[in-house]
């Protein structure tokens, strides 16, 4: 055992990567863990997202084939899904909201087939079903509770929070620690950086790291909303609980359509949300070194391919919202915060539609792919295949800002099923060190 190897290893950032990389990798008593997590509470994104669960498509997973990153595989990644405790509460008729139900009624009502447990179904390109979420016995069901609760008690996983890391402390390309906002100094057998998607990027920055994709291919998958003015207010918990999943004219299983049962403003609004789920646009979280701070430019629909796919979202969403089960419970659509008619939409022309998406467009939150990982000669890649930064020693990152492309899910459970492959990664590399 060399002198570093008592040290911990420093995890920055307790959210769904940060709290399974840490969690897993004290299962193992010779290995020590300081989980860093800048605000009080641990969990991060995972403890105020919409809970929906889904892998997505095989294809979404087949990085080796199309970045380079040997071993990941949609095989590698299934054999990790399915080992992986399930933790997933499949939305029941009786939980779900009146706007679940009257989607699902009009999906079926145009001969979309309904599909049992759409959250795991990986090859169907068309299907309509109650969304599975990170739920247990009505409450949410966290990375937390999951992976960390069970190791609470081991003395080898130490936790700090209000720890805001400033910078990676490096001893020429090896990482050694971490440096507190405050002056702090954390020695470190080796830095683990699950800051997210949005952090990671300027965390390696204001650190000196030095490679040019830091930052570069930012996804998030796009959405829009056409909202239902309620006839009734929403009584249901359940905030997300369908899901329709389509092909647009030129992709496969590249669009969904979720319901929302209430609305952040109201219980008398819901709404159809369309989003694109294969993206091609890419944008970048850029770097200012005069604050040490990140602006995340997203570039949405900034690809053709993306706007086209988005037009067909849209107009399925119409279409699906004037049915007689959706009209059932709203009195009308709009397309706007400003209270417009969504009527135009059903006599849009494409560029019509296009000029409206790019000013409504939003996000879903799923930020993505800003330090991606892949071969080490290529520049863009940031990590190669086990998580390690390129041309860097004892540092790795594990969160979202890895995955090369956006899978056509939400990003939790993919975030969580890599975090899983990389404390694999990371465990038998400091088992061989032994
Ligand atoms: C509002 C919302 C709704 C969502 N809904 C869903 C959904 O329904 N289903 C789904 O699958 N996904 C959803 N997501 C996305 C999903 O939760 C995220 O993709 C996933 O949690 C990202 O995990 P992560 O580890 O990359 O980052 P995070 O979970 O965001 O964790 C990063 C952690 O790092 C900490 N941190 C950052 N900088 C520092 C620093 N300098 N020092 C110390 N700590 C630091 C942060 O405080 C945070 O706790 C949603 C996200 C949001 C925000």
């Amino acid at each position: 055992m060399t002198a570093r190897n008592h040290l911990p290893i420093v995890v920055v950032g307790a959210g769904s990567g940060g709290v399974v990389v840490a969690s897993r990798l004290a299962e193992d008593p010779a290995i020590s863990v300081l989980l860093l997590e800048s605000e009080s509470a641990l969990g991060g994104s995972s403890l105020r997202n919409y809970m929906v669960g889904m892998t997505g498509m095989r294809d979404d997973y087949e990085w080796e084939r199309d970045f380079g990153c040997a071993g990941w595989t949609w095989g590698s990644a299934n054999k990790t899904f399915s080992a992986m405790p399930d933790i997933l509460h499949d939305v029941q008729p009786h939980e779900a909201g009146q706007v679940d139900l009257a989607l699902i009624d009009a999906a079926v009502g145009v001969g979309i087939p309904k599909i049992e447990r759409i959250a795991h179904d990986t090859q169907s390109v068309r299907g309509a079903g109650f969304c599975s979420l990170t739920m247990r016995n009505g409450l949410r069901h966290s990375v937390l509770e999951t992976y960390f609760a069970p190791l609470r008690t081991h003395k080898n996983l130490a936790v700090r929070t209000n720890a805001v890391v400033e910078s990676v402390v490096m001893d020429s390309s090896r990482a050694v620690g971490v440096r507190l906002v405050g002056g702090e100094y954390v020695e470190a057998r080796g830095v683990v950086v699950s800051a997210g998607a949005l952090a990671t990027p300027v965390l390696l920055r204001r650190s000196g790291i030095d490679r040019p994709g830091i930052g570069v291919g930012l996804q998030d998958h796009p959405s829009i909303a056409i909202t239902l003015a309620l006839r009734q207010p929403q009584r249901s918990s359940i905030r997300i609980g369908a899901n329709i999943r389509l092909s647009s004219q030129r992709g496969s299983a590249d669009i969904h359509l979720l319901s929302l049962n209430e609305t952040n403003d109201s219980a008398m609004f819901g709404a159809v949300l369309a989003g694109v789920m294969q993206v091609h646009s890419r944008g970048e979280v850029k770097y200012d070194g005069s604050t040490g701070t990140g602006i995340a430019s997203f570039n949405q629909l900034s690809d053709e391919r993306d706007k086209a796919a988005m037009r067909d979202a849209v107009r399925f969403a119409y279409k699906l919202a004037c049915s007689q089960s959706v009209t059932n419970i709203a009195g009308s659509l709009l397309s706007d915060a400003k209270g417009t008619s969504a009527k135009w939409i059903n006599e849009a022309t494409d560029d019509e539609i296009d000029a409206w998406a790019l000013r409504q467009v939003g996000a879903y939150s799923h930020a993505a792919s800003s330090c991606v990982m892949g071969r080490s000669d290529n520049d863009l890649a940031v990590v190669n295949e086990r998580a390690e930064v390129i041309g860097y020693q004892n540092l790795w990152l594990c969160d979202a800002s890895v995955l090369p492309r956006l899978p056509r899910a939400n990003t939790h459970v993919p975030v969580v099923m890599v975090a899983n492959r990389v404390s694999d990664m990371l465990r038998e590399t400091f088992g061989e060190l032994r």
